[in-house]
């Protein structure tokens, strides 16, 4: 899918490696291992085409970069810990509010049967629909707009993940998550104050939230 291109497969194994140990040791929060099957995801998406091409040398560096636009590509670390909490199978459908650089939609699309991802700034969406095409992915579908509201067309989904913070949880992703489907969204109003959360739905509906950790997200806009 890639062209051979293998240049960049010693840094991806070093940048796993500082994933492995971020997540034993996430400054004095719960450690949660990341599973091997995204780990070895990370292993192979080349985040380098991800980025822009002066800014190469930081592409597996864990670190979030900018892509443009006042926005980011999220932290390496981040991509593989929120793409692990949605615990994904290959027959899986999921949401992600959020293309921005296409880097986690990537990473989605190796672990679930189709992606369906939006973003609100057209320059990147326009980015990300062409590089994400040129890479051979046919599994995601990309809609420029305001994802806050979800997609209702492919609602319910198995999975989740919103790559920009909310102020407060959007009720319509809430809505239109599977039972038994989960998602995992940074919540918070200003840029330190932000949580991870997890978000599980039991068959009966029921909702059970988690505050995973905290973290530093750009501002979810839209009206929701
Ligand atoms: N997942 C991205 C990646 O791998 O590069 C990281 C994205 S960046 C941290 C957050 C993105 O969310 C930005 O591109 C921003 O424009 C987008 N965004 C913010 N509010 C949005 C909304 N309401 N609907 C869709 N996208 C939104």
């Amino acid at each position: 899918m890639f062209g051979g291109d293998d240049r960049y497969a010693e840094a991806r194994r070093r940048m796993v490696e500082e994933i492995v140990a971020m997540a034993l040791e996430p400054g004095g929060y719960t450690p949660r291992p990341i599973s091997e099957k995204v780990l070895s995801v990370m292993k192979k998406v080349p985040r380098h085409r991800f980025i822009s091409e002066g800014s190469i040398y930081a592409a597996y560096y864990n670190r979030p970069f900018s892509i443009g636009h006042g926005q980011t590509i999220s932290q390496p670390y981040i991509v593989a810990l929120m793409t692990d909490l949605l615990a994904l199978d290959k027959q899986d459908s999921v949401l992600e509010v959020g293309t921005g650089s296409g880097y986690q939609s990537a990473v989605l699309a190796e672990m679930a049967g189709k992606v369906y991802s939006m973003e609100i700034i057209e320059p990147l969406a326009a980015r990300a629909a062409k590089l994400l095409g040129e890479l051979g992915y046919a599994n995601i579908q990309l809609k420029l707009g305001d994802g806050s509201k979800g997609w209702p067309e492919y609602a319910p989904f198995d999975g989740i993940i919103v790559t920009a913070a909310a102020d407060h949880m959007p009720q319509p992703l809430v809505d239109q998550l599977k039972p038994g489907g989960r998602m995992v969204i940074p919540v918070g109003s200003w840029q330190y104050a932000q949580e991870l959360i997890l978000i599980t739905k039991d068959q009966d509906g029921m909702i059970r939230q988690e505050n995973v950790l905290p973290v530093s997200f750009v501002p979810l806009t839209g009206r929701y």
